[in-house]
Parts: C-alpha cells; sequence; structure tokens
C-alpha cells in the first residue's frame, strides 16, 4: 500500500544533496511531503560547496551565482541569504596573444589590450563570415564554432581551451558542446554582451554576479538548513548503494551508512546523482545495451589545488582564465576577492582548476608535487609568487565536467529512456541529466521536477516532458 493510499504524506527519497537534491528537499517540504535525503558527503552542497582552506573559504573553482537565474529561483535564493547575498563587479582577466584582456571582455579594453595582429584578424573573420564556405562531413563543436565565431577566436582561445578542460581534440566533441553550453559560440552574441557592458546600456546586473558573505556554499547550506526546518531529513555519509527494480518500478534504495546497510522504501525516488552510477547501481535490472551505455559515459575530472600564501592578497582578480596549452591549469581564482573579504589578515589563498581524470600523471601527484608546480607554472604566466609559500591542499573532483564527445548523446539516451519507463523513478540535475549547467540551472530542474509530483505523490509525465525540453534550452554560464 502506498502512502497516498493510506493517507498519510507520500515518502520521497532524494538522492544526493548538491544544489539539485536540497533544491527539491526545499520545494517538497515546503508542500507538506515526507522528504530523505541520502548524501554521501559530509554535508550537503555536492560541488557547489565551501570549505575552509587555512582559514580562508574557499569553493571547488571559480563559483558564481549568475543573475541570469530564472526569477523564481534568484527569488529564493534573495530571500534565504538576505544581506549576506552580496552582487559583485566581476573583475577578471584572460591571456590572449600573450596579453591580459578583461573578461567578461569590454570593448574599449579589447581594443587598446588586444595584439594589434589578432584584432585585425578577429575583424577580417568578422566581414569574410557571411562568404565562408560551411565545412563539409558532419558538424562537430570544431565547425560549428570556426562557423560562428571565425578562426582566430575558435582556433586561438577556444580549440585550446576545450583540448584542456575535455582532454579531446575540439573535432571529437558534440556540436551540442557550441551550440548549447557555450553562451559566446557566435561572434553576434559575443558583441552583444560586450555591448551590454557599455555604461548607459548597462542593467544593474551586467558584468555582475552574486556571491553569499561565507562562500558559495552558503547558498546550498542555507537552503538545506531551510529544508530541515520544514521537516525533509538529511542522511550524510550515506552511501546510496544499491537501487531494487520490482516490476518495472523503482521499489526501495539501499544505503550505507557508518551503522551498516539499510533498505528504504519510499513513494518515489528522485536521483541527482550521476545517471551511470544510477544505472549501475540497478544492478542486472538494466538491460546489457543500457549497462553499456552507462560503462561509455564518460566525465572529466578536476583537481583543485589550493596554494596558501603570506599575504594579504595576490592580485585584485577575482579570477584569471588561461586557455593557451603551455600551462595545463584552465583557470585561477583568489577567493578572498569573491567576496572582498579581509579575513583571515596576512593569508591568502589561490585555487588553480587542473582539469585531470583518477589515474592520469596529475591525479597521482601528491600535494607538495602539485603546489610545486603551480608556482611555476604562475612564473611562466608572468604571475610570480614573491611571498612565502605556506602550504598546499587539493580536493579530486571524479564528476567535474560531462563529456560531450561524439557519442556521448547516443549512450545518454539510452539510459534516458530506459530510466523514464521506471515507474517511481525520476533523474535530475547536472549529474542526473549529464548537463553542463549552472547551479542555478540545478535548482530550476528540481523545482521542474517538484512541480511535477501532486500532493498524493502521483507524477506528471506530460508536464515533466515539457520541463525537459525546457531544460534543454539552458546554456551555461562561465
Ligand atoms: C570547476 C567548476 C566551476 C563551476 N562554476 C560554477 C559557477 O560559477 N556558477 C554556477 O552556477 N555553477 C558552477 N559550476 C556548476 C555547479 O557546481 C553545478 O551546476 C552544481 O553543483 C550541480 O548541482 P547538482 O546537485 O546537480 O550536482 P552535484 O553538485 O554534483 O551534486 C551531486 C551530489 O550527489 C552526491 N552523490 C553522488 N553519488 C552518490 C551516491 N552514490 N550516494 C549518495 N550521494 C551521492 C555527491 O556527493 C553530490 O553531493 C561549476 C562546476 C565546476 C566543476
Amino acid at each position: 500500500m502506498s502512502a497516498a493510499d493510506s493517507g498519510a504524506a507520500p515518502h520521497i527519497a532524494i538522492l544526493g544533496a548538491g544544489p539539485a537534491g536540497v533544491a527539491a528537499a526545499y520545494k517538497l517540504g515546503a508542500r507538506g511531503f515526507r522528504v530523505s535525503v541520502f548524501e554521501r558527503a559530509a554535508g550537503p552542497g555536492g560541488n557547489s560547496s565551501s570549505f575552509p582552506v587555512a582559514g580562508v573559504i574557499c569553493d571547488y573553482g571559480s563559483h558564481r551565482f549568475h543573475p541570469v537565474a530564472e526569477p523564481a529561483v534568484l527569488a529564493d535564493v534573495k530571500a534565504l541569504l538576505g544581506e549576506d547575498l552580496l552582487l559583485r563587479p566581476r573583475h577578471g582577466r584572460i591571456r590572449l596573444g600573450g596579453r591580459w584582456i578583461h573578461f567578461p571582455l569590454k570593448p574599449v579594453d579589447a581594443l587598446i589590450n588586444l595584439p594589434k595582429p589578432f584584432a585585425a584578424s578577429l575583424m577580417l573573420d568578422a566581414v569574410v563570415k557571411r562568404f565562408r564556405k560551411a565545412p563539409e562531413g558532419p558538424a562537430t563543436f570544431a565547425s560549428v564554432l570556426e562557423a560562428g565565431l571565425g578562426p582566430t577566436i575558435a582556433r586561438n582561445f577556444y580549440f585550446p581551451y576545450v583540448r584542456k578542460l575535455w582532454g579531446l581534440a575540439p573535432e571529437e566533441l558534440a556540436v551540442t558542446l557550441a551550440e548549447r553550453r557555450v553562451s559566446g559560440s557566435s561572434v553576434g552574441r559575443i558583441l552583444a554582451k560586450m555591448i551590454r557592458q557599455l555604461p548607459g546600456l548597462r542593467s544593474p546586473t551586467a558584468g555582475r554576479f552574486y556571491y553569499p558573505k561565507k562562500g558559495f556554499g552558503q547558498i546550498i547550506t542555507t537552503m538545506a538548513e531551510r529544508a530541515a526546518a520544514q521537516g525533509a531529513e538529511f542522511h550524510y555519509g550515506a552511501q546510496v548503494a544499491g537501487i531494487e527494480i520490482e516490476g518495472g518500478r523503482a521499489a526501495a534504495v539501499a544505503v550505507e551508512t557508518e551503522a551498516g546497510r539499510e533498505r528504504v522504501v519510499a513513494d518515489r525516488i528522485l536521483s541527482t546523482i550521476p545517471i551511470s552510477t544510477l544505472v549501475r547501481l540497478t544492478g542486472d535490472a538494466a538491460p546489457a545495451p543500457v549497462q553499456a551505455a552507462a560503462k561509455a559515459l564518460r566525465s572529466r575530472g578536476m583537481i583543485l589545488i589550493y596554494l596558501v600564501l603570506k599575504t594579504d592578497r595576490f592580485t585584485e582578480y577575482d579570477a584569471h582564465y588561461f586557455p593557451e596549452l603551455s600551462v595545463p591549469i584552465s583557470r585561477m581564482s583568489e577567493p578572498k576577492n569573491y567576496s572582498a573579504s579581509r579575513e583571515p589578515a596576512g593569508r591568502t589563498v589561490l585555487c588553480a582548476e587542473l582539469p585531470a581524470d583518477p589515474g592520469d600523471r596529475w591525479w597521482q601527484m601528491s600535494d607538495a608535487e602539485l603546489g610545486e608546480a603551480y608556482v611555476g607554472w604562475l612564473e611562466a604566466m608572468g604571475l610570480p609568487v614573491t611571498c612565502a609559500v605556506l602550504g598546499t591542499e587539493t580536493r579530486r573532483l571524479t564528476h567535474a565536467y560531462p563529456v560531450y564527445d561524439l557519442d556521448f548523446q547516443r549512450h545518454f539516451s539510452v539510459m534516458d529512456d530506459w530510466l523514464s519507463g521506471l515507474e517511481g523513478l525520476m533523474t535530475f540535475g547536472r549529474q542526473g541529466l549529464f548537463a553542463h549547467d549552472n547551479t542555478h540551472h540545478a535548482f530550476a530542474m528540481a523545482y521542474g521536477a517538484a512541480d511535477c509530483l501532486d500532493a498524493q505523490g502521483g507524477f506528471d509525465a506530460g508536464k515533466w516532458a515539457g520541463y525537459r525540453r525546457e531544460f534543454e534550452s539552458h546554456v551555461v554560464e562561465d
């Protein structure tokens, strides 16, 4: 007998307490559902968590809450954080042609600082764009970006950058990445973004981002606290180790904690863990092609290297972007500059994002070795460390970016089709839908999922299909 039949509130099991899982608990708890969240980490936040490194609050790489968030999501985040949510100007730099350019791009700065031959090639690309012939063969990330942006920016910026991020050549990446996941995938879009920065045309949030006083993760911990106050139960250190499928229905979840293994029966399971993990956890219930697709779908990992320096501040910039292949890191952020914090005095942290995969040469290096290499990369980029290095810490993410190779859509669809046919189970979130999405998108997905459940726990499949089409239009903000 389901909870709905007995008149009790439906019991919803949520797998994962990253932004998607927490936002689902927050929405459903508010409506009186019985909610249990299972998260293997010690707290909420997933890849959007914050934590102290030598007393400095740090994130998993550069994290900003983007003002383009859906109005309902933004309104909730503002209400939850109150005065702790700061609206900060973006102040980053990117290295192009050996020069530092403000990032996001600003028209005057770009005109003055871009190397002249580079700027001339850019302009020529824009002029000849309409006469350029479409490349032969199936479209790839490389062909779409080159057609949209021209060879200069595509080859000098995007191509080396994606090689670094995904470890693949641009020709080996799917067109989806360019069309739906790159916010500046055409000259028109980049120019429109730059023009929106001009005084007089600028909206109050153009070139700005929201950031909480206590780190990006404060958004998710505050939402989790509110969900808990509404009655949601959060179980941390709780690894989801199996999903029971019976008669085409997701019947129960096996959860492992320090206390042992427990079988949790729920009216509905909302999963935000990686879709391939979800499939694996169903064991032999998944047909062989679905199991094969789960093995084939790849995520890119990332090592975050936190260099602790004996100085108040290393630079005035929040982030430095390194598209060129001469250094392996893709971005460096200085966490204190995100919240304009002066605390702690006499110490700052520089966080480098090093795309890597478990088992590769970077993954096998010790923290000290990575710290030493990092100092060398900074020197090579013209940013020598002249103060004392107090230490290095690292954090290693196995699921940082979905890898959109040429076969990913086929593998994803095989899993998605099978999972969508199971009763009582939904998958969403960045990992759950294999989407290169921002935190506000993960929130929007959770809000959509919650909206598809009625008070008795019934599920509106047609509405969910509509939301899924909407999610396809998400474009990732850098
Ligand atoms: C380097 C980097 C920079 C980023 N910058 C930004 C930014 O500036 N702005 C922005 O909006 N977004 C940014 N993002 C994206 C943001 O981090 C994600 O969109 C967001 O965290 C996705 O939330 P999620 O809940 O869908 O997934 P996740 O955050 O990945 O959460 C999934 C959760 O599931 C848990 N889990 C997995 N397996 C199990 C299991 N078997 N049992 C129990 N729990 C499990 C994990 O521990 C995790 O807590 C960035 C991401 C990266 C990697």
